[in-house]
């Protein structure tokens, strides 16, 4: 049994005051629910301490959005896996907007991974085709490159504690989501088929994978009652609580 997770990436949004309102607003609506579903934020480095604060006992897990994989040194600008440990258990590693605009390949990629685990988090790794990809017919050869070269030589032992989120580009931030179907095919046929030749079948079948991109309340039931979507990395939506509760309550039921 894979435990659902629903993971809100909050991107370059919330001021730290700003991410206490919409904490307090996300827990007053979550009080209800039982621990079915494996709930993350993930905001800003500047709001993950008062973020972490305020989930303290909760069960809600905090993430940061990206990392170094060096844990300390002479890298202006950047943070380490030791730095985050201390206040997240969880951290977006590959989202395509790191790729896009700040040059992130599946070798950095795959460094982070292993720095995450080696640091005991859980790294949500990202992968997706963009639309250019997709139309020209090289979603599998993409994606899967994408998931081989990002889980290379990650240890057996910690295959399953990655958590990998099927994101097109094409469809982050755009309103366009893929098919629930379309998207439960490609988790399926590519992204486990390749976790399968890796690890083997049973870390394929143990493996959570996520579906991300213009997730929102109306659809994310239609998402979750796929066979191997294991929950959903949401953005946009992730940032009003009323969108974002009932993904969370759609995931659990
Ligand atoms: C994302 O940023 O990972 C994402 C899926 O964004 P959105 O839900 O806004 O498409």
């Amino acid at each position: 049994m894979r435990r659902p997770c629903v993971a809100g990436n909050w991107k370059m949004f919330e001021t730290a005051s700003e991410a206490r309102i919409l904490v307090s607003e996300l827990l007053s609506g979550l009080i209800e629910l039982d621990n079915k579903v494996e709930i993350v934020l993930c905001p800003p480095f500047t709001s993950i301490l008062p973020v972490a604060a305020l989930l303290e006992g909760t069960g809600i897990g905090v993430g940061a959005q990206n990392m170094h994989w060096e844990t300390s040194g002479a890298f202006t600008g950047e943070i380490s896996p030791v730095m985050l440990a201390e206040f997240c258990k969880y951290v977006i590693l590959g989202h395509s907007e790191r790729r896009a605009y700040f040059g992130e390949n599946d070798e950095g990629v795959n460094r982070k991974v292993k720095a995450a685990l080696e640091n005991g988090m859980v790294p949500i790794m990202c992968v997706g085709e963009t639309l250019e990809e997709n139309e020209a017919g090289k979603t599998r050869q993409v994606v899967s490159t994408q998931v081989r070269n990002g889980l290379n030589d990650v240890d057996a032992s910690s295959i399953m504690k990655v958590v990998i989120a099927y994101e097109p580009v094409w469809a982050i931030g755009t309103g366009r989501a893929a098919t629930a179907a379309g998207a439960n095919q490609v988790i399926a046929d590519i992204i486990r088929n390749e976790v399968s030749l890796s690890f083997g079948d049973d870390a394929a079948q143990a493996v959570r994978v996520l579906y991300g991109g213009s997730v929102k309340a109306s659809n994310a039931e239609e998402f979750f009652r796929q066979v191997d979507i294991d929950g959903a990395l949401v953005g946009g939506a992730s940032l009003k609580a009323t969108e974002f509760l009932p993904i969370v309550r759609a995931a659990g039921s």
